[in-house]
């Protein structure tokens, strides 16, 4: 490599804001790829890393798990890539292959599990290396920055949908941020209707889900005008659980999609009896990417983005967390 150092967005410790360094740029291991940054998505679950929400793993981390960027040098072993692929690298890093979840095809809970920007370096810099074996193929439409929130917002919301029984129609969305933009296009495409549940008093967010396509928009505290077939809850906070409960018809799902959440207060047992059902949402597979980038394309899925430059990094984490993000933020490199 000519270049030898690179700018990046450093984690140091949970409660202070992202630093911006020189760092060497990363070598590649054997079976991995040395990528050259287009763009990285700006994630919830970043936050919940910075605030000390999830246990720190690994310090100091670059964070960033909604990469999509080109490969320019290849570790030794590498056959599946070559210099010049655009890739998308999610948040499921590595998995070991060997334990009782990769061998029963759940790997999102693999025991052994590496998650990007979080056990091993991510994509606010850059260049980042990645496993070639989970790197992802994007379509031609999502290898720039407006395909960067596909590769988290996207994959999980997809892997929520997953989760929900597939005759579902009515679909409620609690918190209408990136991953609910991206699902409210995949409902309209298969004729499902989307009810959003947003912030009390958050016109501004209802306004942007009818506008995306959904059938109706309120605040977290009204009842939908019909009863749900699953609910899939965005939003950190637990409180919504049994709300969410609440408005669903018999057999259905209230999906958890997120990887931090409040305590859920507790709910009569007549609320769940019908064969309602609650389920949380980790990580994700590599089958989902493939059925997730099989079908937005189709759609075809867009997103609405707000950029950011790389050093802005703690500006666009700030306006994500005072939710004054339309879409999702993403940060694009010099
Ligand atoms: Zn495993
Ligand atoms: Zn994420």
């Amino acid at each position: 490599m000519s270049i030898q150092n690179m700018q990046a967005m450093v984690f140091t410790q949970p409660g202070t804001p992202l630093q911006l360094k020189t760092l060497p740029v990363p070598v590649p291991a054997a079976g991995q790829v040395l990528i050259k940054v287009i763009a990285c998505g700006v994630c919830r679950t970043d936050l919940h890393i910075l605030d000390g929400d999830l246990p720190p793993v690994l310090l100091p981390v670059i964070p960033g798990h909604e990469i999509v960027g080109e490969v320019v040098e290849l570790g030794e072993g590498v056959t599946l890539l070559k210099q010049g692929d655009k890739v998308g690298v999610p948040w499921l890093a590595h998995t070991c292959g060997h334990c009782k979840y990769c061998m029963q095809g759940q790997e999102n809970l693999c025991e052994n599990a590496l998650f990007t920007g979080y056990s091993v370096n991510g994509g606010y810099a850059e260049y980042t290396v990645a496993w070639e074996a989970f790197c992802l193929t994007l379509p031609a439409v999502y290898d720039n920055a407006a395909g960067a929130p596909m590769l988290c917002a996207g994959l999980i919301g997809f892997r929520s949908w997953r989760m929900m029984n597939e005759h579902a129609q009515h679909i409620g969305m609690y918190g209408f941020g990136a991953a609910a933009h991206i699902l409210t296009q995949i409902a309209t495409f298969q004729y499902k209707s989307v009810y959003a549940f947003t912030k009390p008093g958050d016109g501004a967010g209802q306004q942007f889900a009818l506008e995306m396509g959904a059938t109706w928009a309120g605040s977290s505290l009204e009842a939908p005008p019909v009863k749900l077939d699953a609910a899939i809850i965005f939003a950190p906070d637990g409180s919504l659980v049994p709300i969410a409960l609440s408005h669903l018809d018999k057999g259905g799902t209230v999906v958890c999609g997120g990887i931090h959440m409040s305590g859920i207060p507790g709910f009569p047992y007549s609320m769940l009896w019908e064969e309602r059902v609650i389920k949380s949402v980790a990580n994700l597979t590599r089958e989902d990417a493939t059925l997730f980038f099989g079908i937005a394309p189709l759609v075809p899925v867009t997103t609405s983005t707000q950029l950011f430059p790389l050093h802005q990094a703690n500006e666009a984490l700030e306006n994500l967390r005072a939710g004054n993000i339309k879409g999702a933020a993403v940060l694009v490199m010099p």
